[in-house]
């Protein structure tokens, strides 16, 4: 007998069959006498087709009312799975943010979660019910209604489970895992039985979609297990945890993640004297603009060259920005690109194994592809590479470090 926390995404409620389809899968969990909480997120497409309403009468929707709206979404579902679940005879309650006492910071459309009143939840479980709880919304100290940014419901399910103490949160959804890499690049991509919260933090944050960042971030706070598991097919789906498995097979990288949302710019013959770094980067975190790689090299002239990446949302206001200021930097030139994309590497395993870096780089090589940047840290390595390379790029690495699934080289 166990205490899971699920949580089921907005394909996995898609439709009122898909609803129907997850009460029963809750109905054989509750027969075999597991408590459940379960967090739902809006039916999918729900929560766009609300913020196009919105859009379509103001441009510059009130942060609150935009909040009030959003979250009707979940309240949905959370009724409609209750429904199917009473229909099979089961007592499930549901509750939306605020009925069960989720506290938030006021930020609205991107509230923290402060805080849990798990009473009434453990009320209904005594009794030998379900819970069900609206994902993605909570209620600030001034009774607001908040809710915790796009994909917002991972995140409650983690702090439910955290806040009760559950055994295991389990995130349904329409993918059976994290895997390697994305599967529709690489099709030798395999899924992983276990991945740390670490390396998941990174996958996440390099492009892989399938938690939001803050839910891994929040769960490795609380250590809670989490795993990530289809609610279309059985199976174990991927199990992110704090250890590090000790295997000495255990692959050096884990994953490879990449990220096409990149754009770089270049201010060309600058000075190389102090402080020009910041009089070109500080205009641009003044714009709020994140900066993420940044290269400066130096030319036979003595003048520098200086590079970085910005989010390809902001590269027209950052290469706006600064083109009226290349007079004043006395720059050359400003050039860029949204051509290139990020490849990365991540494994808690370079920490104790040397080579890493110098095998990616001879592998791009091989394949005659140029690295315009690198960036690295403990347990990633990332490079950046025109978009056009990407395919070649992430399927000739994840073979070279040992990730391709075995089956299906075989098959090959
Ligand atoms: N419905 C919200 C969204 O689409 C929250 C979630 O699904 O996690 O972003
Ligand atoms: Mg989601």
């Amino acid at each position: 007998m166990a205490l899971y926390v699920q949580k089921y995404g907005g394909t996995s409620v898609g439709t009122v069959e898909r609803i129907e389809a997850v009460a029963e899968k809750l109905k054989t969990f509750h027969e075999a006498g597991h408590q459940l909480v379960v967090a739902v997120s809006a039916m999918s497409g729900e929560t766009n087709r609300l913020l196009a309403l919105a859009a379509s009468i103001s441009d510059t929707p009130d942060p609150r009312e935009m909040d009030v709206l959003v979250s009707t979404g979940e309240q949905v579902t959370i009724a409609l799975l209750a429904m199917a679940l009473q229909k099979r005879g089961i007592k499930a309650r549901s509750f939306t943010g605020w009925q069960v006492g989720i506290r938030t910071d006021n930020a609205f459309m991107k509230a923290r979660i402060e805080d849990i009143d798990t009473a009434k939840m453990r009320e209904v479980l005594d009794d030998k019910g379900i819970v069900i709880v609206a994902g993605f919304q909570g209620i600030d100290a001034d009774n607001n209604i908040t809710t915790l940014g796009r994909g917002g419901s991972d995140t409650t399910g983690v702090a439910l489970a955290a806040a009760l103490k559950a055994d295991e949160c389990q995130i349904y959804t329409d993918v059976d895992g994290v895997y390697t890499s994305d599967p529709r690049v690489v099709p030798l991509a395999r899924r992983m039985e276990k991945i740390t919260f670490e390396e998941m933090l990174e996958m996440a944050s390099l492009g892989s979609k399938i938690l939001q960042i803050r839910s891994v971030e929040f769960a490795g706070k609380y250590k809670v297990p989490l795993r990530v598991l289809s609610s279309f097919t059985e199976g174990n789906g991927t199990l992110i945890t704090m250890e590090e498995s000790s295997s000495v097979e255990n692959p050096v990288i884990s994953g490879i993640a990449f990220n096409r949302d990149e754009a770089k710019i270049t201010v060309k013959g600058v000075q190389d004297v102090p402080g020009v770094a910041s009089r070109i980067l500080v205009p641009i975190s003044d714009a709020n603009i994140e900066v993420d790689m940044i290269i400066q090299n130096i030319s036979e002239d003595g003048s520098n060259d200086f590079t970085f990446t910005v989010h390809r949302n902001d590269y027209k206001r950052a290469m706006q920005l600064l083109r009226s200021l290349a007079s004043e930097l006395n720059a050359r030139e400003v050039t860029g690109t949204d051509n290139i994309c990020k490849v990365s590497m991540v494994g808690v395993g370079m920490r104790s194994h040397a080579g890493v870096a110098s095998r990616m780089f001879q592998t791009l090589a091989n394949e005659n592809i140029n690295i315009l940047a690198i960036t690295t840290s403990e347990i990633k390595i990332s490079v950046l590479i025109e978009e056009k390379y990407l395919e070649l790029a992430v399927r000739s690495l994840h073979t070279a470090f040992g990730l391709d699934a075995e089956d299906s080289v075989a098959k090959d």
